[in-house]
């Protein structure tokens, strides 16, 4: 079986190294996260070598995780690191992991653990699996194949990894396995109200405050078939937010009923804009995102462009319209 032979040639390349490097893709959500620290215990308990480095902030919805501050940013590192192995985990290609490019050298081998559509197997191994819901996914099927000790800690991030990266339970991406891989992680010690409440159910007032606002100031367009809405920066400043903390927010696109495709447009500095697409059905949204060199999944993608929040809502707007009318 070919996930097996995967399995054993992913060990005999951790067995071969001394220093291991984790990473994932910039700004990390759930799946990002969750993956990284379980993938970190994982090779903790084979006696290795191994560091986590990020490039980008990540939400606090994810710092309660066991384990977090074992994950540091780039800034961080120093010109001393140097790596047999890095296990790259829920990234499509290796511009997503941003400047940790740098702590890789020819001598560097890559592991590349994945379930992205578009993911351009960039590893020396690719264990990507396009149906499963997340990257944990992967991950909580292979530690229980190879028969890796599932602990409390690396329950709880692995099924807090499923749980984001599948909206909730959500998304069709959720199938059979995915719902007992979760009661495994369950009965492993995952606390699920726990676990969810302390990523959905903890925001500040001043979140809360401004998700009334970017709701209040929310566009239907189409006949009601595309909604977009906007987190700017004024926004952020008057209500004292930070904008990694609105990885959430895209899924207010869709709970209008009659909205089929949605937008969520950020402010980043620099007179950048990142954009987030979430559609329902078969309405494929990584196309649009692909137009403006992003990507990601066909009800969920996103890019982010040199141009203001303003010009690219504008073109994006366009787009999404051309894909709801040929829909009918
Ligand atoms: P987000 O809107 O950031 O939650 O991302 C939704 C999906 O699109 C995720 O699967 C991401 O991996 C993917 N995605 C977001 N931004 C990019 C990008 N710049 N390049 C490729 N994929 C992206
Ligand atoms: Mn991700
Ligand atoms: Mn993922």
């Amino acid at each position: 079986m070919k996930l097996m032979a995967d399995y054993k040639n992913i060990r005999d390349m951790i067995d071969e190294s001394n220093s291991i490097l984790i990473t994932s893709h910039y700004s990390g959500d759930g799946d990002a996260v969750g993956s990284q620290l379980a993938m970190f215990n994982y090779l903790k308990q084979l006696g290795k070598n191994v560091e986590i480095y990020d490039e980008g902030e990540i939400s606090f919805q994810y710092k309660f995780l066991p384990g977090f501050s074992n994950i540091k940013d780039i800034s961080e590192a120093t010109g001393e690191n140097k790596f047999d192995l890095a296990i790259v985990l829920d990234s499509s290609n290796l511009d997503r992991i941003g400047k940790v490019k740098e702590l890789l050298d020819s001598q560097t081998k890559i592991i590349n653990i994945d379930h992205h559509p578009d993911d351009d197997h960039f590893g020396d191994l690719n264990l990507v699996v396009q149906s499963a819901s997340s990257t944990a996914e992967i991950l909580t099927q292979m530690f229980f194949d190879i028969g890796f000790e599932i602990d409390k800690d690396t329950a709880t991030v692995l099924y807090a990894a499923i749980l984001t990266d599948t909206g909730r339970f959500r998304y069709e991406s959720t199938g059979r396995r995915t719902m007992e891989l979760a009661g495994l992680l369950i009965e492993r010690g995952a606390a699920p109200r726990k676990i969810c409440d302390s990523i959905y159910f903890a925001n500040s007032p001043g979140m809360t405050r401004l998700t009334g606002k970017v709701l209040n100031n929310a566009e239907f367009i189409a006949d009601g078939k595309v909604c977009m809405l906007e987190i700017t920066n004024q926004l952020l400043k008057e209500y004292d937010c930070n904008l990694e903390d609105f990885v959430g927010m895209a899924a207010y696109t869709l709970t209008t009923k009659d909205a089929v495709v949605g937008a969520l447009f950020k402010e980043l500095p620099g007179g950048k804009t990142e954009v987030s697409l979430r559609s329902k059905n078969i309405l494929n949204v990584s196309n649009v995102a692909h137009l403006y060199g992003g990507g990601g999944h066909c009800n969920a993608a996103g890019f982010v462009v040199d141009m203001q929040l303003k010009d690219i809502r504008l073109k994006v707007m366009d787009n999404l319209k051309g894909l709801v009318n040929a829909s009918v």
